[in-house]
C-alpha cells in the first residue's frame, strides 16, 4: 500500500527500509525491496511485518539504487510469492506497484499469453509487458510508456532495469506518488512522510505521467512522450 525508491550515493537498503517503516501506518500484509548494483538486482521480500523483511535483507549487498513496497493484497493471497517487487521472465526488469489493474487478464491474453507467470497478482502482468515491448525492439522508456497506455485502473509504479543502474522509471494513475528532489540523489514515495528525512523538496505527479529519475535529474513526460516542466514545492511536515 506504499511505494518508495532511492537513487543516489548512499545505502539504498537502509533508506528504503526506513521509508517503508514510515508508510506502515497505511496498513499492509507484506513488504519487499529490490536494490541494483554492478552484480545485478537483489530482491528481498516477505509476508508480514517490515521487521521480518529487515531480517531477510543481506546487509552485505552494497547498492545505491532501489525500490520498495508495502502490499495490501487485491489479487492473490498475501504470500511471499505474491509480494512485490515482481520481475520479468529474464529478470531484467523489476517492479513495484500500488493499485489495481482492471484489464490485466485481457492484456495478458493479448500480448503475453505465452509467458509463464509466477504469481497471482495483476502486477506481474505489468513487468512482463514492459519486457515484451522491449523484446519487440522498443527502448525501455518507450516500452514503459506503451505498457502504461495499455493499462486500465490505478497504479503507482517504480521500475528498475538490470542493464541501467542509472535510472528509476516511475508512473502514476489514480494512486498517489511524489518525486523528492535531493542534492546528488532523488527519491520517490507514495507520500512525503516516507522520505522527509531525505528531503523536503517534492514534485507532484499528475495522472498518466511518467518520470525518468536519475541521481541528479527528474524528467516528467506524458504517456505520449511530451516533456512536462514542473518545479518542486517545499513539504511543510514534521518528520
Ligand atoms: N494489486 C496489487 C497486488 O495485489 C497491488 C496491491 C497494493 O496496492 O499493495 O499485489
Amino acid at each position: 500500500c506504499g511505494i518508495v525508491g532511492y537513487i543516489g550515493n548512499n545505502d539504498a537498503k537502509e533508506i528504503l527500509l526506513r521509508g517503508l517503516e514510515k508508510l506502515e501506518y497505511r496498513g499492509y500484509d507484506s513488504a519487499g525491496i529490490a536494490v541494483l548494483n554492478e552484480d545485478g538486482v537483489h530482491v528481498f521480500k516477505e509476508k508480514g511485518r517490515i521487521a521480518n523483511l529487515r531480517e531477510s535483507v543481506d546487509l552485505g549487498v552494497e547498492a545505491s539504487v532501489g525500490i520498495g513496497h508495502t502490499r495490501w493484497a487485491t489479487h492473490g493471497v498475501p504470500s511471499k510469492v505474491n509480494s512485490h517487487p515482481h520481475q520479468s521472465s529474464t529478470e531484467r526488469f523489476t517492479l513495484v506497484h500500488n493499485g489495481v489493474i482492471e484489464n490485466y487478464e485481457q492484456v495478458k491474453k493479448q500480448y503475453i499469453s505465452g509467458v509463464e507467470l509466477l504469481s497471482e497478482t495483476d502486477t506481474e502482468v505489468i513487468v512482463q509487458l514492459v519486457e515484451h515491448f522491449v523484446k519487440e525492439g522498443m527502448e525501455v522508456e518507450e516500452a514503459f510508456r506503451r505498457t502504461l497506455s495499455e493499462l486500465k485502473g490505478s497504479y503507482a509504479i517504480g521500475l528498475i532495469d538490470n542493464e541501467n543502474p542509472e535510472t528509476i522509471y516511475v508512473g502514476k494513475n489514480k494512486s498517489p506518488l511524489l518525486v523528492g528532489k535531493g542534492e546528488g540523489f532523488n527519491v520517490i514515495a507514495s507520500d512525503a512522510m516516507a522520505m522527509l528525512s531525505q528531503t523536503d523538496q517534492y514534485v507532484e505527479l499528475m495522472d498518466k505521467e511518467i518520470v525518468i529519475v536519475t541521481r541528479d535529474s527528474y524528467t516528467i513526460k506524458t504517456l505520449d512522450g511530451e516533456v512536462v516542466e514542473r518545479a518542486p514545492y517545499t513539504a511543510e511536515l514534521d518528520a
